[in-house]
Protein backbone atom coordinates (compact mmCIF):
# COMPACT_ATOMS: atom_id res chain seq x y z
CA UNK A 1 0.00 0.00 0.00
CA UNK A 2 2.68 2.68 -1.00
CA UNK A 3 1.74 5.67 -0.39
CA UNK A 4 3.01 9.49 -1.13
CA UNK A 5 4.47 10.78 1.21
CA UNK A 6 6.28 13.98 2.25
CA UNK A 7 10.30 14.84 2.79
CA UNK A 8 8.81 16.68 6.35
CA UNK A 9 6.25 16.07 8.49
CA UNK A 10 5.90 18.82 11.64
CA UNK A 11 4.44 15.55 14.06
CA UNK A 12 5.06 12.01 14.16
CA UNK A 13 2.80 10.08 15.74
CA UNK A 14 3.59 6.53 16.89
CA UNK A 15 0.68 3.75 16.96
CA UNK A 16 1.82 0.64 18.98
CA UNK A 17 0.37 -2.88 17.56
CA UNK A 18 -1.86 -2.77 20.45
CA UNK A 19 -3.11 0.42 19.93
CA UNK A 20 -5.70 0.03 16.76
CA UNK A 21 -8.70 1.98 17.75
CA UNK A 22 -9.99 4.02 14.99
CA UNK A 23 -11.77 5.75 17.37
CA UNK A 24 -9.21 7.40 18.75
CA UNK A 25 -9.62 11.77 18.64
CA UNK A 26 -6.22 11.78 16.92
CA UNK A 27 -8.10 10.42 13.73
CA UNK A 28 -11.09 12.62 14.05
CA UNK A 29 -9.76 14.69 11.00
CA UNK A 30 -6.55 14.09 8.69
CA UNK A 31 -3.93 16.37 8.86
CA UNK A 32 -1.22 16.53 5.88
CA UNK A 33 1.28 17.71 8.57
CA UNK A 34 1.30 14.82 10.77
CA UNK A 35 2.65 11.24 9.81
CA UNK A 36 1.27 8.41 11.49
CA UNK A 37 3.94 5.44 11.90
CA UNK A 38 2.87 1.98 12.74
CA UNK A 39 5.98 -0.84 12.80
CA UNK A 40 6.85 -4.45 12.55
CA UNK A 41 9.53 -4.73 15.04
CA UNK A 42 11.81 -7.45 16.36
CA UNK A 43 11.86 -6.56 19.59
CA UNK A 44 8.46 -6.59 19.73
CA UNK A 45 8.21 -10.00 17.58
CA UNK A 46 11.01 -11.68 20.28
CA UNK A 47 10.71 -10.14 23.60
CA UNK A 48 9.63 -13.14 24.56
CA UNK A 49 9.27 -16.68 22.30
CA UNK A 50 5.46 -16.15 21.16
CA UNK A 51 3.15 -18.21 19.06
CA UNK A 52 3.07 -17.71 15.62
CA UNK A 53 -0.44 -17.03 14.95
CA UNK A 54 0.16 -14.11 18.05
CA UNK A 55 3.01 -12.67 15.77
CA UNK A 56 0.85 -12.63 12.39
CA UNK A 57 -2.56 -11.91 13.83
CA UNK A 58 -0.75 -8.41 15.42
CA UNK A 59 1.28 -8.05 12.09
CA UNK A 60 -2.01 -8.66 9.75
CA UNK A 61 -3.98 -6.34 12.27
CA UNK A 62 -1.70 -3.33 12.01
CA UNK A 63 -1.63 -3.71 8.38
CA UNK A 64 -5.17 -3.37 8.19
CA UNK A 65 -4.92 -0.70 10.46
CA UNK A 66 -2.54 1.53 8.41
CA UNK A 67 -4.75 0.43 5.38
CA UNK A 68 -7.75 2.02 6.83
CA UNK A 69 -6.31 5.03 7.98
CA UNK A 70 -5.10 5.94 4.70
CA UNK A 71 -8.17 5.46 3.00
CA UNK A 72 -9.47 7.99 4.94
CA UNK A 73 -7.21 10.29 4.24
CA UNK A 74 -4.07 10.43 6.82
CA UNK A 75 -0.45 9.96 6.02
CA UNK A 76 0.86 6.50 7.13
CA UNK A 77 4.12 5.07 6.99
CA UNK A 78 3.62 1.28 7.13
CA UNK A 79 7.01 -0.09 8.07
CA UNK A 80 7.31 -4.25 8.02
CA UNK A 81 10.21 -5.54 9.35
CA UNK A 82 11.99 -5.94 6.30
CA UNK A 83 11.84 -1.67 7.18
CA UNK A 84 13.01 -1.62 10.84
CA UNK A 85 15.50 -4.87 10.31
CA UNK A 86 18.40 -2.25 10.76
CA UNK A 87 17.32 -0.94 14.12
CA UNK A 88 18.17 -3.09 17.22
CA UNK A 89 15.29 -1.03 19.85
CA UNK A 90 12.16 0.75 19.50
CA UNK A 91 14.32 4.06 20.65
CA UNK A 92 16.97 4.11 17.94
CA UNK A 93 13.88 3.88 15.39
CA UNK A 94 12.10 6.92 16.83
CA UNK A 95 15.20 8.66 16.54
CA UNK A 96 15.93 7.82 13.56
CA UNK A 97 12.11 8.76 12.28
CA UNK A 98 12.27 12.05 13.79
CA UNK A 99 15.58 12.87 11.83
CA UNK A 100 14.56 11.24 8.44
CA UNK A 101 11.40 13.66 8.53
CA UNK A 102 12.90 16.54 10.58
CA UNK A 103 10.11 16.93 12.94
CA UNK A 104 9.22 19.15 15.86
CA UNK A 105 6.90 16.85 17.74
CA UNK A 106 6.57 13.18 18.47
CA UNK A 107 3.60 11.65 19.99
CA UNK A 108 2.68 8.49 21.41
CA UNK A 109 0.24 7.01 22.82
CA UNK A 110 0.27 5.60 26.80
CA UNK A 111 1.25 1.99 26.66
CA UNK A 112 -0.57 -0.58 28.57
CA UNK A 113 2.97 -2.87 29.04
CA UNK A 114 5.17 -1.08 31.44
CA UNK A 115 8.25 -2.73 29.31
CA UNK A 116 7.14 -0.49 26.44
CA UNK A 117 6.30 2.63 28.76
CA UNK A 118 9.62 3.19 30.29
CA UNK A 119 11.20 2.67 26.79
CA UNK A 120 8.67 5.91 25.47
CA UNK A 121 9.35 7.42 28.78
CA UNK A 122 12.96 7.54 28.64
CA UNK A 123 13.70 8.09 25.22
CA UNK A 124 15.77 10.99 24.48
CA UNK A 125 15.18 12.88 21.76
CA UNK A 126 17.18 16.04 20.46
CA UNK A 127 15.58 19.11 22.40
CA UNK A 128 14.40 20.47 18.91
CA UNK A 129 11.67 17.68 18.91
CA UNK A 130 8.97 17.87 22.25
CA UNK A 131 7.74 14.73 23.18
CA UNK A 132 4.18 13.88 24.31
CA UNK A 133 2.04 11.25 25.27
CA UNK A 134 -1.99 10.59 25.08
CA UNK A 135 -4.50 8.54 26.52
CA UNK A 136 -5.55 4.83 24.95
CA UNK A 137 -9.17 6.28 25.34
CA UNK A 138 -9.86 2.41 25.29
CA UNK A 139 -10.18 1.50 29.04
CA UNK A 140 -13.23 2.44 31.24
CA UNK A 141 -11.66 3.60 34.43
CA UNK A 142 -8.90 6.66 33.31
CA UNK A 143 -5.52 5.92 34.22
CA UNK A 144 -5.58 8.90 36.61
CA UNK A 145 -8.32 7.29 38.86
CA UNK A 146 -6.85 3.69 39.52
CA UNK A 147 -5.20 5.06 42.66
CA UNK A 148 -8.82 5.71 44.20
CA UNK A 149 -9.54 2.14 43.83
CA UNK A 150 -6.21 0.18 44.17
CA UNK A 151 -3.49 0.46 46.57
CA UNK A 152 0.42 -0.19 46.05
CA UNK A 153 0.84 -4.23 47.82
CA UNK A 154 -2.52 -3.97 48.95
CA UNK A 155 -4.72 -6.67 48.25
CA UNK A 156 -8.27 -5.47 46.08
CA UNK A 157 -11.29 -7.40 45.94
CA UNK A 158 -13.11 -7.85 42.54
CA UNK A 159 -16.35 -7.33 43.69
CA UNK A 160 -16.30 -4.57 45.23
CA UNK A 161 -14.93 -2.97 42.05
CA UNK A 162 -17.32 -4.81 40.05
CA UNK A 163 -20.26 -3.03 41.85
CA UNK A 164 -18.31 0.63 41.39
CA UNK A 165 -17.87 -0.06 37.72
CA UNK A 166 -21.55 -1.45 37.31
CA UNK A 167 -22.92 1.92 38.67
CA UNK A 168 -20.20 4.30 37.53
CA UNK A 169 -21.43 3.36 33.87
CA UNK A 170 -25.14 2.65 35.15
CA UNK A 171 -25.31 -0.82 33.47
CA UNK A 172 -27.83 -2.96 34.14
CA UNK A 173 -28.56 -0.94 36.84
CA UNK A 174 -32.01 -0.42 38.19
CA UNK A 175 -31.35 2.96 40.01
CA UNK A 176 -28.83 2.16 42.74
CA UNK A 177 -29.37 -1.58 42.49
CA UNK A 178 -28.72 -4.39 40.36
CA UNK A 179 -30.69 -4.85 37.49
CA UNK A 180 -32.84 -8.11 38.77
CA UNK A 181 -31.78 -7.59 42.56
CA UNK A 182 -28.91 -9.26 42.57
CA UNK A 183 -24.97 -8.28 41.40
CA UNK A 184 -23.89 -11.98 40.37
CA UNK A 185 -25.36 -15.28 38.78
CA UNK A 186 -22.34 -17.68 39.61
CA UNK A 187 -24.45 -20.34 41.31
CA UNK A 188 -27.35 -20.29 38.15
CA UNK A 189 -24.09 -20.50 36.11
CA UNK A 190 -21.07 -22.38 35.58
CA UNK A 191 -22.57 -26.35 34.83
CA UNK A 192 -20.96 -29.09 33.43
CA UNK A 193 -21.64 -29.91 29.80
CA UNK A 194 -24.25 -33.29 29.43
CA UNK A 195 -23.13 -35.64 26.68
CA UNK A 196 -25.98 -34.24 24.87
CA UNK A 197 -25.11 -30.66 25.48
CA UNK A 198 -21.49 -31.60 23.81
CA UNK A 199 -23.12 -32.75 20.71
CA UNK A 200 -25.12 -28.97 20.53
CA UNK A 201 -22.18 -26.69 20.71
CA UNK A 202 -21.68 -24.45 18.38
CA UNK A 203 -18.97 -24.70 15.69
CA UNK A 204 -16.86 -20.77 16.06
CA UNK A 205 -16.71 -18.17 13.60
CA UNK A 206 -13.41 -18.44 11.99
CA UNK A 207 -12.15 -16.30 9.15
CA UNK A 208 -9.75 -16.89 6.21
CA UNK A 209 -7.00 -13.87 6.33
CA UNK A 210 -3.59 -14.79 4.30
CA UNK A 211 -0.55 -14.08 6.19
CA UNK A 212 2.18 -15.95 4.03
CA UNK A 213 3.77 -13.17 3.41
CA UNK A 214 4.02 -11.82 6.97
CA UNK A 215 4.98 -15.88 7.63
CA UNK A 216 8.01 -15.34 4.68
CA UNK A 217 9.08 -12.13 6.75
CA UNK A 218 9.37 -13.98 10.04
CA UNK A 219 11.39 -16.22 8.54
CA UNK A 220 13.38 -14.02 6.77
CA UNK A 221 14.52 -12.17 10.21
CA UNK A 222 14.71 -15.35 12.06
CA UNK A 223 11.60 -14.67 14.79
CA UNK A 224 11.89 -18.28 16.66
CA UNK A 225 8.04 -18.77 16.88
CA UNK A 226 6.06 -21.72 18.93
CA UNK A 227 2.61 -23.59 18.40
CA UNK A 228 0.87 -24.33 15.04
CA UNK A 229 1.76 -22.53 11.96
CA UNK A 230 -1.21 -21.61 9.97
CA UNK A 231 -1.12 -19.54 5.93
CA UNK A 232 -5.05 -18.54 6.39
CA UNK A 233 -4.72 -16.92 10.12
CA UNK A 234 -8.62 -17.71 11.60
CA UNK A 235 -8.60 -14.64 13.97
CA UNK A 236 -10.49 -11.24 13.63
CA UNK A 237 -7.67 -8.61 12.35
CA UNK A 238 -9.90 -5.43 11.67
CA UNK A 239 -13.26 -4.03 12.52
CA UNK A 240 -15.55 -5.70 9.69
CA UNK A 241 -14.18 -9.26 11.22
CA UNK A 242 -14.22 -8.25 15.08
CA UNK A 243 -17.39 -6.83 15.00
CA UNK A 244 -18.61 -9.67 12.93
CA UNK A 245 -17.47 -12.07 15.74
CA UNK A 246 -19.08 -9.89 18.47
CA UNK A 247 -22.59 -10.09 16.29
CA UNK A 248 -22.12 -14.24 16.33
CA UNK A 249 -21.26 -14.18 19.78
CA UNK A 250 -24.50 -12.31 20.61
CA UNK A 251 -26.57 -14.44 18.74
CA UNK A 252 -24.89 -18.06 19.09
CA UNK A 253 -22.93 -18.25 22.37
CA UNK A 254 -24.15 -15.81 24.88
CA UNK A 255 -27.01 -17.65 25.54
CA UNK A 256 -25.02 -19.97 26.87
CA UNK A 257 -22.18 -18.34 28.25
CA UNK A 258 -22.53 -18.37 31.82
CA UNK A 259 -23.69 -21.77 32.10
CA UNK A 260 -21.06 -23.12 30.37
CA UNK A 261 -18.62 -20.59 31.16
CA UNK A 262 -16.50 -23.24 33.24
CA UNK A 263 -17.62 -26.13 31.22
CA UNK A 264 -14.55 -28.14 29.79
CA UNK A 265 -14.90 -30.96 27.24
CA UNK A 266 -12.34 -33.62 24.99
CA UNK A 267 -15.28 -34.69 22.76
CA UNK A 268 -16.25 -32.24 19.92
CA UNK A 269 -15.01 -30.36 17.24
CA UNK A 270 -16.16 -26.83 19.16
CA UNK A 271 -13.99 -28.12 22.55
CA UNK A 272 -11.78 -25.70 22.50
CA UNK A 273 -13.80 -22.48 21.73
CA UNK A 274 -17.03 -23.54 23.60
CA UNK A 275 -19.63 -20.77 23.96
CA UNK A 276 -16.73 -18.35 24.78
CA UNK A 277 -16.66 -14.80 23.01
CA UNK A 278 -13.24 -15.55 21.37
CA UNK A 279 -12.90 -11.47 21.51
CA UNK A 280 -9.79 -10.81 23.72
CA UNK A 281 -7.61 -10.47 21.06
CA UNK A 282 -10.15 -7.93 19.18
CA UNK A 283 -10.31 -6.26 22.49
CA UNK A 284 -6.47 -6.74 23.58
CA UNK A 285 -5.66 -4.75 20.08
CA UNK A 286 -8.04 -2.11 20.74
CA UNK A 287 -9.99 -2.78 17.46
CA UNK A 288 -13.04 -3.28 19.83
CA UNK A 289 -13.95 -0.94 22.50
CA UNK A 290 -14.73 -3.01 25.45
CA UNK A 291 -18.11 -0.46 25.90
CA UNK A 292 -19.20 -1.34 22.13
CA UNK A 293 -18.78 -5.17 23.09
CA UNK A 294 -20.78 -4.98 26.88
CA UNK A 295 -23.52 -2.96 24.64
CA UNK A 296 -24.14 -5.48 21.71
CA UNK A 297 -24.44 -8.11 25.04
CA UNK A 298 -26.91 -6.16 26.78
CA UNK A 299 -29.04 -5.43 23.55
CA UNK A 300 -29.11 -9.49 22.87
CA UNK A 301 -30.34 -9.64 26.21
CA UNK A 302 -32.96 -7.11 25.88
CA UNK A 303 -34.26 -8.18 22.27
CA UNK A 304 -33.25 -11.70 22.78
CA UNK A 305 -35.43 -13.96 24.72
CA UNK A 306 -32.96 -16.53 25.06
CA UNK A 307 -30.59 -14.64 26.83
CA UNK A 308 -31.25 -14.55 30.55
CA UNK A 309 -30.18 -11.98 32.82
CA UNK A 310 -27.53 -14.83 34.38
CA UNK A 311 -25.65 -14.84 30.87
CA UNK A 312 -25.70 -11.35 30.10
CA UNK A 313 -24.36 -10.29 33.86
CA UNK A 314 -21.58 -13.35 33.30
CA UNK A 315 -19.92 -11.61 30.16
CA UNK A 316 -20.63 -7.90 31.69
CA UNK A 317 -18.85 -9.34 34.58
CA UNK A 318 -15.99 -10.40 32.72
CA UNK A 319 -15.26 -7.15 30.61
CA UNK A 320 -15.96 -4.08 32.88
CA UNK A 321 -15.29 -6.17 36.32
CA UNK A 322 -12.30 -8.68 35.66
CA UNK A 323 -10.45 -6.96 32.56
CA UNK A 324 -10.06 -3.76 34.28
CA UNK A 325 -9.37 -5.02 37.68
CA UNK A 326 -6.92 -6.78 36.42
CA UNK A 327 -5.55 -3.63 34.41
CA UNK A 328 -5.49 -1.69 37.93
CA UNK A 329 -3.78 -4.68 39.93
CA UNK A 330 -0.80 -4.15 37.47
CA UNK A 331 -0.39 -0.59 36.88
CA UNK A 332 -0.80 -0.06 40.96
CA UNK A 333 1.73 -2.95 41.71
CA UNK A 334 4.35 -2.80 38.47
CA UNK A 335 7.34 -2.85 38.44
CA UNK A 336 7.79 -4.95 41.84
CA UNK A 337 4.65 -7.08 40.86
CA UNK A 338 6.77 -9.04 38.01
CA UNK A 339 9.00 -10.38 40.54
CA UNK A 340 6.96 -11.83 43.12
CA UNK A 341 7.28 -15.20 44.02
CA UNK A 342 5.59 -15.30 47.66
CA UNK A 343 5.45 -19.35 47.65
CA UNK A 344 9.23 -19.63 46.80
CA UNK A 345 8.09 -21.65 43.64
CA UNK A 346 11.43 -22.67 41.53
CA UNK A 347 10.62 -25.96 39.36
CA UNK A 348 11.36 -25.65 35.77
CA UNK A 349 8.25 -26.26 33.15
CA UNK A 350 8.46 -29.65 32.16
CA UNK A 351 8.79 -30.05 28.38
CA UNK A 352 5.40 -31.41 27.56
CA UNK A 353 4.56 -27.50 27.80
CA UNK A 354 5.81 -27.27 24.50
CA UNK A 355 4.35 -30.37 22.85
CA UNK A 356 1.68 -31.54 24.50
CA UNK A 357 3.02 -34.85 24.60
CA UNK A 358 1.75 -35.68 28.47
CA UNK A 359 -0.95 -39.01 29.69
CA UNK A 360 -2.63 -36.31 31.73
CA UNK A 361 -5.90 -36.10 29.49
CA UNK A 362 -6.76 -32.37 31.01
CA UNK A 363 -3.23 -30.93 30.24
CA UNK A 364 -2.69 -32.67 26.77
CA UNK A 365 -6.09 -31.02 25.95
CA UNK A 366 -5.23 -27.92 27.44
CA UNK A 367 -1.52 -27.24 26.22
CA UNK A 368 -2.40 -28.85 22.21
CA UNK A 369 -5.20 -26.31 22.20
CA UNK A 370 -3.07 -23.91 22.93
CA UNK A 371 -0.22 -24.61 20.58
CA UNK A 372 -3.19 -25.53 17.90
CA UNK A 373 -5.25 -22.23 18.36
CA UNK A 374 -3.48 -19.86 20.10
CA UNK A 375 -6.53 -19.74 22.34
CA UNK A 376 -7.71 -21.79 25.87
CA UNK A 377 -10.74 -20.92 27.53
CA UNK A 378 -10.13 -19.47 31.13
CA UNK A 379 -10.55 -22.37 32.64
CA UNK A 380 -8.08 -24.38 30.95
CA UNK A 381 -5.81 -21.57 31.39
CA UNK A 382 -6.87 -21.27 35.07
CA UNK A 383 -8.21 -24.46 36.43
CA UNK A 384 -5.76 -27.21 34.17
CA UNK A 385 -2.38 -25.55 33.14
CA UNK A 386 -2.62 -23.08 36.06
CA UNK A 387 -3.61 -25.03 38.57
CA UNK A 388 -1.09 -27.40 37.35
CA UNK A 389 2.02 -25.09 37.61
CA UNK A 390 0.71 -24.12 41.24
CA UNK A 391 0.68 -27.51 42.59
CA UNK A 392 4.34 -28.47 40.98
CA UNK A 393 5.59 -25.45 42.40
CA UNK A 394 7.06 -23.90 38.64
CA UNK A 395 8.42 -20.94 38.90
CA UNK A 396 6.79 -18.22 38.37
CA UNK A 397 9.13 -16.52 35.79
CA UNK A 398 9.07 -19.46 33.19
CA UNK A 399 5.31 -19.71 33.80
CA UNK A 400 4.64 -16.17 32.59
CA UNK A 401 6.92 -16.31 29.73
CA UNK A 402 4.75 -19.16 28.30
CA UNK A 403 1.47 -17.52 29.24
CA UNK A 404 2.97 -14.46 27.55
CA UNK A 405 4.05 -15.81 24.72
CA UNK A 406 1.56 -18.86 23.72
CA UNK A 407 -1.88 -16.99 23.68
CA UNK A 408 -3.20 -14.85 21.07
CA UNK A 409 -4.43 -12.41 23.54
CA UNK A 410 -1.11 -12.18 26.02
CA UNK A 411 0.24 -8.66 26.77
CA UNK A 412 2.16 -7.94 29.83
CA UNK A 413 -0.43 -5.97 31.50
CA UNK A 414 -3.08 -8.63 31.64
CA UNK A 415 -0.85 -11.48 31.34
CA UNK A 416 0.89 -10.98 34.70
CA UNK A 417 -1.68 -10.45 37.50
CA UNK A 418 -4.05 -13.43 35.68
CA UNK A 419 -0.78 -15.46 36.20
CA UNK A 420 1.54 -15.12 38.85
CA UNK A 421 -1.57 -13.49 40.75
CA UNK A 422 -5.04 -15.22 40.14
CA UNK A 423 -3.11 -18.63 39.05
CA UNK A 424 0.25 -18.68 40.95
CA UNK A 425 -0.78 -17.25 44.05
CA UNK A 426 2.75 -16.05 43.63
CA UNK A 427 1.60 -12.02 44.64
CA UNK A 428 0.84 -13.42 47.90
CA UNK A 429 -2.98 -12.30 47.89
CA UNK A 430 -2.85 -8.99 46.07
CA UNK A 431 -5.62 -10.71 43.57
CA UNK A 432 -6.96 -13.81 44.97
CA UNK A 433 -7.94 -14.34 48.76
CA UNK A 434 -6.79 -18.01 48.82
CA UNK A 435 -4.75 -20.30 46.10
CA UNK A 436 -7.21 -21.37 43.09
CA UNK A 437 -5.84 -25.21 43.92
CA UNK A 438 -8.11 -27.99 43.20
CA UNK A 439 -7.10 -31.45 42.70
CA UNK A 440 -8.84 -33.88 40.07
CA UNK A 441 -12.16 -33.74 41.90
CA UNK A 442 -12.40 -30.29 40.00
CA UNK A 443 -11.39 -31.14 36.34
CA UNK A 444 -14.11 -34.84 37.33
CA UNK A 445 -16.63 -31.86 38.34
CA UNK A 446 -16.20 -30.08 35.36
CA UNK A 447 -16.06 -31.68 32.72
CA UNK A 448 -15.06 -34.99 31.00
CA UNK A 449 -11.10 -35.24 30.65
CA UNK A 450 -10.99 -37.80 33.27
CA UNK A 451 -13.28 -40.23 31.15
CA UNK A 452 -10.16 -40.88 28.80
CA UNK A 453 -7.36 -40.16 30.83
CA UNK A 454 -4.73 -42.92 31.81
CA UNK A 455 -4.90 -41.88 35.39
CA UNK A 456 -7.88 -42.61 37.39
CA UNK A 457 -8.90 -39.89 39.08
CA UNK A 458 -10.73 -41.62 41.90
CA UNK A 459 -7.28 -42.60 43.57
CA UNK A 460 -5.22 -40.68 45.65
CA UNK A 461 -2.32 -43.08 46.07
CA UNK A 462 -0.95 -45.79 44.14
CA UNK A 463 -0.27 -47.31 40.92
CA UNK A 464 -2.27 -45.02 38.30
CA UNK A 465 -3.79 -42.97 40.72
CA UNK A 466 -4.36 -39.19 39.58
CA UNK A 467 -1.36 -37.18 39.90
CA UNK A 468 -3.47 -33.57 40.65
CA UNK A 469 -4.75 -35.19 43.87
CA UNK A 470 -1.78 -36.16 45.69
CA UNK A 471 -0.03 -32.97 44.49
CA UNK A 472 -3.15 -31.22 45.85
CA UNK A 473 -2.45 -32.15 49.50
CA UNK A 474 1.37 -31.66 49.21
CA UNK A 475 1.33 -28.12 48.01
CA UNK A 476 -1.19 -27.47 50.98
CA UNK A 477 1.44 -29.71 53.21
CA UNK A 478 3.92 -27.74 52.61
CA UNK A 479 1.87 -24.31 52.77
CA UNK A 480 0.57 -25.17 56.20
CA UNK A 481 2.26 -22.09 57.73
CA UNK A 482 0.75 -19.74 55.18
CA UNK A 483 -2.73 -20.94 54.47
CA UNK A 484 -3.74 -22.90 57.47
CA UNK A 485 -4.73 -19.54 59.64
CA UNK A 486 -7.13 -18.51 56.22
CA UNK A 487 -10.51 -18.69 57.06
CA UNK A 488 -11.39 -20.06 53.70
CA UNK A 489 -8.99 -22.88 53.93
CA UNK A 490 -9.95 -24.12 57.36
CA UNK A 491 -11.88 -26.66 56.38
CA UNK A 492 -9.61 -27.86 54.20
CA UNK A 493 -7.31 -28.21 56.64
CA UNK A 494 -9.47 -30.08 58.96
CA UNK A 495 -9.70 -32.43 56.55
CA UNK A 496 -6.13 -33.17 56.44
CA UNK A 497 -5.74 -33.07 59.90
CA UNK A 498 -8.02 -35.73 60.01
CA UNK A 499 -6.40 -38.34 57.44
CA UNK A 500 -3.95 -39.27 60.31
CA UNK A 501 -0.31 -39.65 59.93
CA UNK A 502 0.19 -42.77 57.71
CA UNK A 503 -2.28 -41.66 55.16
CA UNK A 504 -0.28 -38.23 54.97
CA UNK A 505 3.10 -39.86 54.46
CA UNK A 506 1.39 -42.12 51.63
CA UNK A 507 -0.38 -39.04 49.83
CA UNK A 508 2.88 -37.13 50.56
CA UNK A 509 4.97 -39.80 49.32
CA UNK A 510 3.24 -40.44 46.20
CA UNK A 511 2.90 -36.69 45.67
CA UNK A 512 6.82 -36.67 45.84
CA UNK A 513 7.58 -39.76 43.26
CA UNK A 514 5.17 -37.87 40.75
CA UNK A 515 7.32 -34.50 41.48
CA UNK A 516 10.54 -36.28 40.93
CA UNK A 517 9.08 -38.31 37.46
CA UNK A 518 7.27 -34.74 36.64
CA UNK A 519 8.62 -34.91 32.94
CA UNK A 520 7.24 -38.66 32.07
CA UNK A 521 3.91 -37.49 34.17
C1 LIG B 1 -3.25 -17.85 33.91
C2 LIG B 1 -4.12 -16.94 33.07
C3 LIG B 1 -3.55 -16.16 32.09
C4 LIG B 1 -4.37 -15.30 31.34
N1 LIG B 1 -3.78 -14.51 30.39
C5 LIG B 1 -4.54 -13.63 29.68
C6 LIG B 1 -3.95 -12.81 28.70
O1 LIG B 1 -2.75 -12.84 28.47
N2 LIG B 1 -4.75 -11.95 28.01
C7 LIG B 1 -6.10 -11.90 28.23
O2 LIG B 1 -6.79 -11.12 27.57
N3 LIG B 1 -6.67 -12.65 29.17
C8 LIG B 1 -5.94 -13.53 29.89
N4 LIG B 1 -6.55 -14.32 30.83
C9 LIG B 1 -7.97 -14.12 31.14
C10 LIG B 1 -8.94 -15.00 30.32
O3 LIG B 1 -8.58 -16.35 30.45
C11 LIG B 1 -8.97 -14.61 28.86
O4 LIG B 1 -9.28 -13.23 28.75
C12 LIG B 1 -10.06 -15.36 28.10
O5 LIG B 1 -9.84 -16.74 28.21
C13 LIG B 1 -10.04 -14.93 26.64
O6 LIG B 1 -10.95 -15.69 25.90
P1 LIG B 1 -12.36 -15.12 25.45
O7 LIG B 1 -12.17 -13.84 24.74
O8 LIG B 1 -13.05 -16.21 24.73
O9 LIG B 1 -13.03 -14.84 26.84
P2 LIG B 1 -14.54 -14.97 27.36
O10 LIG B 1 -14.63 -16.15 28.22
O11 LIG B 1 -15.49 -14.87 26.25
O12 LIG B 1 -14.66 -13.67 28.28
C14 LIG B 1 -14.96 -12.39 27.73
C15 LIG B 1 -13.87 -11.39 27.94
O13 LIG B 1 -13.73 -11.10 29.30
C16 LIG B 1 -12.41 -10.64 29.55
N5 LIG B 1 -11.86 -11.44 30.65
C17 LIG B 1 -12.39 -12.53 31.22
N6 LIG B 1 -11.65 -12.94 32.27
C18 LIG B 1 -10.62 -12.09 32.35
C19 LIG B 1 -9.50 -12.00 33.21
N7 LIG B 1 -9.29 -12.85 34.21
N8 LIG B 1 -8.63 -11.00 32.98
C20 LIG B 1 -8.81 -10.12 31.99
N9 LIG B 1 -9.85 -10.17 31.14
C21 LIG B 1 -10.75 -11.14 31.33
C22 LIG B 1 -11.61 -10.86 28.28
O14 LIG B 1 -11.45 -9.62 27.64
C23 LIG B 1 -12.50 -11.78 27.47
O15 LIG B 1 -12.34 -11.59 26.09
C24 LIG B 1 -5.76 -15.22 31.58
C25 LIG B 1 -6.31 -16.02 32.58
C26 LIG B 1 -5.50 -16.87 33.32
C27 LIG B 1 -6.12 -17.69 34.38
S1 LIG C 1 -7.56 -38.11 36.00
FE1 LIG C 1 -6.38 -36.43 36.80
S2 LIG C 1 -4.80 -36.06 35.26
FE2 LIG C 1 -6.39 -37.29 34.30
S3 LIG C 1 -7.77 -35.82 33.33
FE3 LIG C 1 -8.59 -36.25 35.35
S4 LIG C 1 -7.74 -34.65 36.64
FE4 LIG C 1 -6.49 -34.68 34.77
Amino acid sequence: MPQALNHRYRRLRLILGDQLNLEHSWFNKPDASTLIVVAELKQEASYVKHHVQKVCAFFAAMEQFAQALQQRGHHVLYQTLDDTAEYDSLESFITALCARFDVECFDYIQPDEYRVSKQLQDLDLPSAVQKQSFDAEHFLLPLTELDQHFTTGKSARMETFYRSMRRRLNLLMDGDEPEGGRWNYDQENRKKLSPAAVTELPKPLLFSNDVSGILQRLRRHQIACIGREQYVLPWPVNREQANALLQFFCQVCLSNFGTYQDAMTANSESDWSLYHSRLSFALNAKILHPLSVVNAAIAAYRNNSEVNLAQVEGFVRQIIGWREFIRGIYWSNMPEYAVHNALGATRQLPEYFWTGNTRMRCLEKAITNSLDHSYAHHIQRLMVTGNFCLLAGIDPAVVDDWYLGIYLDALQWVELPNTRGMALYADGGLVGSKPYAAGGNYIKKMGDYCESCHYDVKLRTGEGACPLNSMYWHFMARHKERFQSNHRMRMLYGTWNKMGDETQCAVLDQAEHYLNIIEQL
